[in-house]
């Protein structure tokens, strides 16, 4: 089932939350929208959901036009975050009740209902609480229940508000594995509204990022961190260090490097910004004509990662590093001593307000 999301847009009095976005979203695909609390996530989920009417524009289904249609009629399933189970039914029942109520033609037999209830549960791995009471379960658990209900009906598209944002970070991080391989499964139309980055990357086939309502950008998860459209863009997915930079004829310079920046071909000097990754700047053990020194300030382990956290001698600029465990111990690098970095990869946007900024 695609969904065409058609020039929408909502205002909340004089707020608007949904600035005339239009998006084709694809059959099978699971889809993030991700974004800062209060960029439009929500509202447009619902829209999508028909929870919420636009002031203007189109949703269509497959070509259908479903904008006026009520949400019981769109054959949507949602894991909203606060999506209360039934109180005095049990798991079990909570899950097969989107079934049970179907007409009797379409009704699965009493043991395909129990079969499909309990494989969703054993796939959320709370097969276990099958007969338990939804306030017998911990916060996350009713999620998982919420989503196994959700699915249970097979839905045509699966509409997903902050579903593990409950959720402590092992389970979460379990969840969405689980999540990316259900979805590779069944391949139903998935929309997830989250403002996790790295669970955006990791569950998503497409990420679209959003800001005031707006797209920011619309892309695979490789291209929205690899290739970000605009600083907004890079700073909200994942660490970055700022430099200051001069741009000039298709070459950045940050400080004493000198870095291609072909986009920037025939431009006259400008002021402007370098992005660069903690992991693309390299570390080297001793001076070479091309490094930077630095005092080492902070050395952290993160699991197979080391983050540095870096002094540069003329500025007062700390610069962050990431490098594995395996190099950081190749180097002999410690806390105090000294590190020579090089920028490797980076993104040049011109300062605003330079000539031929774009
Ligand atoms: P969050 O992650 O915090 O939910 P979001 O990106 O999902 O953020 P929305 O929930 O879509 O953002 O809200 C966008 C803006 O619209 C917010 O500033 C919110 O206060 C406002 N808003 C949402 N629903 C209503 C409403 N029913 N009445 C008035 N304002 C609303």
């Amino acid at each position: 089932m695609s969904i065409e999301i058609d020039r929408v847009n909502k205002r909340f009095g004089d707020f608007v939350a949904v600035d005339n976005i239009s998006l084709s979203l694809n059959n099978g695909d699971l889809t993030a929208l991700l974004g800062p609390s209060g960029s439009g996530k929500t509202t447009l989920l619902r829209i999508i959901a028909g929870l919420e009417q636009p002031d203007s524009g189109r949703i269509r289904f497959h070509g259908q036009d479903t904008t006026d249609l009520h949400v019981s009629d769109r054959g949507v399933g949602f894991v909203f975050q606060h999506y209360a189970l039934f109180k005095h039914m049990s798991v079990f029942e909570n899950v097969a009740y989107g079934l049970t109520v179907k007409p009797r033609s379409q009704r699965p037999s009493k043991a395909e209902i129990r079969k499909k209830v309990m494989h969703l549960l054993e796939m959320v791995q709370l097969d276990w609480t099958a007969e338990r009471l939804p306030s017998q379960l911990s916060g996350g658990q009713r999620q998982r229940i919420a989503l196994a209900r959700a699915l249970a009906v097979e839905p045509k598209v699966l509409l997903l508000d902050e579903p593990f944002g409950a959720l402590d970070a092992k389970v979460r991080a379990e969840l969405r594995r689980w999540l990316r391989r259900l979805h590779d499964e069944i391949h139903v139309t998935s929309v997830f509204v989250t403002h996790d980055q790295e669970e955006a990357l990791e569950v998503s086939d497409r990420v679209i990022v959003m800001n005031h309502g707006r797209v920011e950008q619309d892309g695979s998860p490789e291209d929205v961190y690899d290739t970000p459209a605009n600083p907004f863009v890079y700073q909200f997915l994942g660490n970055v260090n700022l430099f200051h930079a001069r741009v000039r004829d298709g070459v950045a310079q940050i400080g004493q490097f000198r870095i291609p920046a072909p986009e920037y071909a025939g431009q006259g000097e400008s002021p402007a910004i370098a992005y660069v990754r903690p992991h693309d700047i390299e570390v080297l053990g001793a001076a070479n004509d091309e490094s930077l020194h630095t005092r080492i300030d902070l050395v952290s382990v993160v699991g197979p990662t080391v983050r540095l956290e870096l002094q540069a001698d003329d500025s007062s600029q700390t610069v962050h590093v990431e490098m594995s465990r395996g190099r950081f111990r190749e180097l002999g690098l410690v806390q105090g001593g000294d590190a020579w970095i090089r920028p490797m990869n980076s993104r040049v946007f011109l300062e605003d307000g330079a000539l031929g900024a774009h």
